[in-house]
């Protein structure tokens, strides 16, 4: 049998330990020793696993965090990065030469990459946002490598539906590629779906303490194996020092994050009756647009949801600055709640029009919510929300 998601987070990958030791210790070296040239061979001719140099990511503590990352998708195989965006600009030169389509909205720097800098290098991208979407089919027709979206997006939490954007594209003769990193593998397992490469900024949920930046890419085998050449002379492997913290964080990841989507759930439920709120954006509300899928396709609706207040973006700051236990920062995923207005942060450099698009009001601020009681959350939302 299977052992369940959480016991796969605290046991999988981790190395026995001559000195007994519960976990996979933390092997800071930068290269190994052998016996001799015929074993030093057997490992860089592949014919014999082994550690070999840390940048290769053949190091023990880097191998083992990999295994406890495929293990979490239900993969075969995983690659662990120095962030997020190293994880996706590996997947994208490897698989995405021939041309990539990004559905929907996605994390600013994913979207610089694709419009301006993978562009420069002769690479074919088309960025297809809602009603566009329906110009998939023809896009496609274009001959594109690979399509890639995020799903919840950011910020409006829109959910795509996985397995039938995997059956169209793997009809066009593409690959899919789904950054999960607003759902977590606790909550959505994109690969089950029919997805071939799972994205995680590791820096969010994975690593969940806002104390780390890693990236991660789950896929089988034989789609990975040309992305380690990328990696190691991109040089862009996670470090042993930051694996390990990885590996710990994510031994208490479904606990967190199962608080995480209680405590969205109560504050989402709560902000809804508030007079001065005019939307709130969370999947697990039954009169979101994108409930009915987020229930087929995810075990739980996360801990991120966007709320509307009534007025402008001015309104919006005074409530942002107004909040003392949420703090002002622009990440997500970790033990502290935090709250950005994306006007202000990741979609600052859009015009308004452009913003209003993508169904981004000004007035939007978006909440990770963090592992404090739902309570004290709502109250302090509730105080901020009583500006003159
Ligand atoms: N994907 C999503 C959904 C993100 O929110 C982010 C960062 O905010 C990234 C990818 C990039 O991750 P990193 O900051 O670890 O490079």
């Amino acid at each position: 049998m299977k052992p369940g998601l959480s016991t796969r987070c605290v046991h999988a990958g981790e190395l026995e330990d001559a000195h007994g030791s519960p976990h996979t210790p933390t092997y800071t070296t930068t290269t190994f020793k052998f016996n001799s040239t015929a074993d030093l061979l057997d490992v860089v001719d592949g014919r014999k696993p082994g550690s070999l140099y840390t940048r290769y990511g053949l190091n023990p503590t880097v191998a083992s965090i990999e295994q406890k990352l495929a293990s979490l998708e239900g993969a075969e195989a995983a690659w662990a990065f120095c962030s997020g965006m190293a994880a996706e600009t590996a997947l994208f030169l490897t698989h995405g030469r021939k041309g990539i389509v990004c559905l929907g909205d996605a994390y600013g720097g994913t979207l610089e990459l694709l419009a301006t800098q993978l562009p420069l290098l002769g690479i074919p991208t088309h960025l297809l946002l809602g009603s566009d979407m329906s110009r998939l089919d023809e896009v496609m027709s274009q001959g594109v490598g690979l399509v890639f979206f995020e799903t919840p997006t950011n910020p409006a939490l829109e959910i795509l539906d996985i397995h039938a954007i995997a059956k169209l594209s793997h009809a066009n003769g593409a690959l899919v590629a789904v950054d999960s990193t607003f759902a977590s593998p606790v909550n959505q397992t994109p690969l089950a779906l029919g997805a071939d490469f799972v994205i995680h900024s590791c820096t969010k949920y994975l690593g969940g303490h806002s104390d780390l930046t890693a990236g991660a890419l789950m896929g089988s085998t034989e789609l990975l194996a040309p992305v380690w050449n990328w990696r190691k002379n991109l040089g862009t492997t996670i470090a042993p020092e930051i694996a390990a913290l990885l590996a710990r964080s994510i031994r208490t990841l479904p606990v967190r994050v199962r608080q995480q989507n209680a405590t969205a759930q109560a504050v989402a439920e709560a902000m809804m009756r508030h007079p001065r709120i005019a939307r709130v954006l969370y999947p697990g509300l039954p009169d979101f647009p994108g409930h009915a899928l987020a229930k087929k396709q995810m075990a739980g609706f996360g801990g991120m949801l966007s709320i509307e207040v009534k007025g402008n973006g001015e309104d919006a700051t005074r409530v942002a600055d107004r909040l003392k236990l949420f703090a002002l920062a622009p990440s997500l995923g970790g033990v502290e709640s935090l709250v950005t207005q994306p006007c202000t942060t990741t979609h600052h450099g859009l015009t308004p029009e452009e913003r209003t698009r993508r169904g981004i009001s000004d007035a939007l601020l978006r909440l990770s919510i963090g592992l404090e009681d739902a309570d004290d959350l709502i109250a302090d939302l509730n105080q901020a929300l009583e500006y003159e």
